[in-house]
């Protein structure tokens, strides 16, 4: 299996649809031990990232990614602008020139992607971030692939990433914002966790 630059344009949008879809859950999951503010930047930023896309006439997947982390990076606040941004345009610079994905080369995005948040915000796995959902997603995915083809693999990251995800609910935060509430951050999943899986299992969606 192959991801067509078209089909690349679609998963992108279907992100930014599905984080529309989840909005209110995302403000909740924010508003328990954050400031709410998650749903509405995630939203604000896709949905400029879908309309950026519709607007541009590249072919370059590794492109179309450093056009939605641009967006991200310049215009929207939070953690997350700069944290998913900064990642967008790493993995958007690890794919330039290509305009089809194989499964090494989407392995190359997610990668690319994760190493770039840890090295931003300092997070390890553990910290309770989105990183508990990336981490345990590129490390099943990179081992799936040796024999699986790309959408099964996907599916068995997936699986691991929704486990690291949920799993962010008995841990204590160390970083970001909801580490100042010490053992007051346990018990709640950890919203950047959260919209995380909400990208993958919508990616995963659109290949499926
Ligand atoms: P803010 O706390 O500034 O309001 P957001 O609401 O946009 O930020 O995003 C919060 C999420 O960002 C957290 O749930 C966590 O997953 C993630 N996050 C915060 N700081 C870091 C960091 N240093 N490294 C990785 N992820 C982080
Ligand atoms: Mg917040």
């Amino acid at each position: 299996m192959i991801i067509s630059e078209k089909d690349f344009k679609k998963i992108l949008i279907g992100i930014a649809d599905c984080i529309d879809k989840n909005v209110d859950y995302l403000t909740e999951l924010d508003a328990e031990i954050g400031d709410g503010d998650h749903g509405a930047n995630m939203n604000k930023g896709f949905k400029r990232i879908k309309q950026s896309l519709l607007e541009s006439e590249t072919k370059d997947i590794g492109e179309m990614l450093i056009i939605s982390g641009k967006v991200l990076l310049n215009e929207i606040g939070g953690a997350m602008g700069p944290l998913y941004g900064g990642g967008f345009v790493k993995a958007g610079m690890a794919l330039k020139g290509k305009s089809a994905l194989d499964k090494n080369d989407v392995y190359t995005l997610f990668q690319s992607m994760l190493e770039s948040i840890k090295s931003l915000g300092g997070a390890k796995l553990g910290d309770k971030t989105m990183v508990d959902t990336l981490e345990p997603f590129v490390l099943k995915y990179r081992e799936s692939i040796n024999t699986m083809e790309l959408k099964d693999a996907f599916c068995a990251a997936l699986s691991d990433a929704e486990k690291g995800m949920l799993g962010t609910k008995d841990l204590v935060s160390r970083i970001g914002r909801s580490s100042r509430l010490l053992e007051r951050s346990r018990g709640h999943i950890d919203v950047g966790a959260a919209s995380s899986y909400i990208m993958l299992e919508s990616f995963y969606s659109s290949i499926a």
